[in-house]
C-alpha cells in the first residue's frame, strides 16, 4: 500500500501534472479529494471484505483505493484512456484491483459480473459522471443483473427527487422509476468543496438497496402511464390519462379510476407507485392494448 493516499489535493494536482492530465468537463471529471468522505462513502454504503465492487468512472482511483482496502475484490470501468497510465501506477499495490476501459453503458455488465466478480451479487459504487447519471442508473436497474445495492454520487437535486414523497414538488416520474427496483435512502450530503474541480452544484451520496422485483405488472404499460400521468402533472389525474399515447378517452379513464378506487381530481403528484400499479393492471382488462 501506497503510504500517500490519493484524497490529499496536493497529492492529486501532483500526480495530474506529472502525467499532464486535462480534466474532461464533458465527461463529468470532478475528483474526490476529501478522506472523511471517501472513507464515508465506503463505511455507509456498508462495504466489507465480502464484498465484490463493481465501480464506474474510478478517475485517477480515490476512491477505488479505499474500496480496494475494504472490499474482497473491486472492479472498476474506466471511459478515459488518459486515465489508464495513472491508474496502472497508482493501483500497483492493490492486487484485488481490476481496471477496465471501456464505456459503462457499452459494457456487458452480466458477462463483466460473471467472469471477474464471481457470479455477484455485488455492490456498485460510484461517483458518477452527473450528465449520465440517469441512463447509468437505469441500465443497472433495469437489466436484472446480480446487483445487491448501487452507493453513487450524484447532484443532491436528483437524490432528494428519488426519496421524495408523494404530494411533493420532487416527486415524479424519476421517484416511482427508482422505487419500482429499488429503497432510495440519502446517505450523505456532499458539498462542492469535496471536489477537484468544483462542480456548480451539492451532491449527495444514495443508496439504492434493490429489491425483489413482485410488482407482477407490465413494465412497459406501467412507465408509459407513469410518463403520461406526469407530463402534464398539473392536470387532474382523469384529464392526463385521457390522451392519444395510452389510446384512451374520458369514458375509459373514468372506468379504470372507478374499477381502482381513485378519484378522478386526484393529481398524478397524490397517486402512489400502488396507485400507478393498479391503473396499468387495470388497462388490459379494457381490451385496449
Ligand atoms: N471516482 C473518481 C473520484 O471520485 O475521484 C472520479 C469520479 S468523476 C465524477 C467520474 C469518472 O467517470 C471520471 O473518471 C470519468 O472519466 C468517468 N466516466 C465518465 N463517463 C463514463 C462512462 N460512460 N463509463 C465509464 N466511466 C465514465
Amino acid at each position: 500500500m501506497n503510504d500517500k493516499r490519493l484524497y490529499s489535493p496536493k497529492y492529486v494536482r501532483e500526480i495530474l501534472d506529472r502525467y499532464g492530465f486535462k480534466f474532461s468537463k464533458s465527461l463529468g471529471q470532478n475528483f474526490l479529494i476529501d478522506g472523511n468522505i471517501v472513507r464515508k462513502i465506503s463505511q455507509e454504503g456498508g462495504i466489507t471484505k465480502d464484498d465484490y465492487v463493481l465501480e464506474i468512472g474510478p478517475g485517477i482511483g480515490t476512491l477505488t483505493e479505499e474500496l480496494a482496502l475494504n472490499a474482497k475484490k473491486v472492479v472498476s470501468v474506466e471511459i478515459d484512456k488518459n486515465l489508464l497510465p495513472i491508474l496502472d501506477k497508482t493501483m500497483s499495490s492493490y492486487d484485488n484491483v481490476e481496471i477496465v476501459h471501456g464505456d459503462i453503458l457499452k459494457v456487458d455488465i452480466n458477462k463483466l459480473i460473471d467472469e471477474k466478480l464471481n457470479g455477484g451479487p455485488v455492490k456498485v459504487v460510484a461517483n458518477l459522471p452527473y450528465y449520465v447519471t440517469t441512463p447509468i442508473i437505469a441500465k443497472l436497474i433495469e437489466e436484472d443483473l446480480n446487483i445487491e445495492s448501487i452507493i453513487v454520487m450524484i447532484q443532491k437535486e436528483v437524490a432528494d427527487r428519488m426519496v421524495a414523497s408523494a404530494s411533493t414538488k420532487q416527486y415524479g416520474s424519476l421517484t416511482i422509476f427508482v422505487n419500482f427496483y429499488a429503497n432510495p435512502e440519502i446517505l450523505i450530503t456532499v458539498p462542492k468543496t469535496v471536489f477537484m474541480p468544483r462542480p456548480k452544484v451539492d451532491s449527495a451520496v444514495v443508496k439504492l438497496n434493490i429489491r425483489e422485483n413482485d410488482h407482477q405488472v407490465d413494465k412497459k404499460t406501467f412507465f408509459k402511464v407513469v410518463r403520461t400521468a406526469f407530463n402534464q402533472r398539473r392536470k387532474t389525474i382523469l384529464n392526463s390519462l385521457s390522451s392519444r399515447e395510452l389510446g384512451l378517452d374520458k369514458e375509459d379513464v373514468k372506468k379504470i379510476l372507478d374499477e381502482c378506487d381513485i378519484s378522478q381530481k386526484e393529481r398524478a403528484e397524490n397517486l402512489k407507485i400502488e396507485d400507478f400499479i393498479k391503473i396499468s393492471k387495470t388497462l388490459p382488462s379494457l381490451d385496449i392494448y
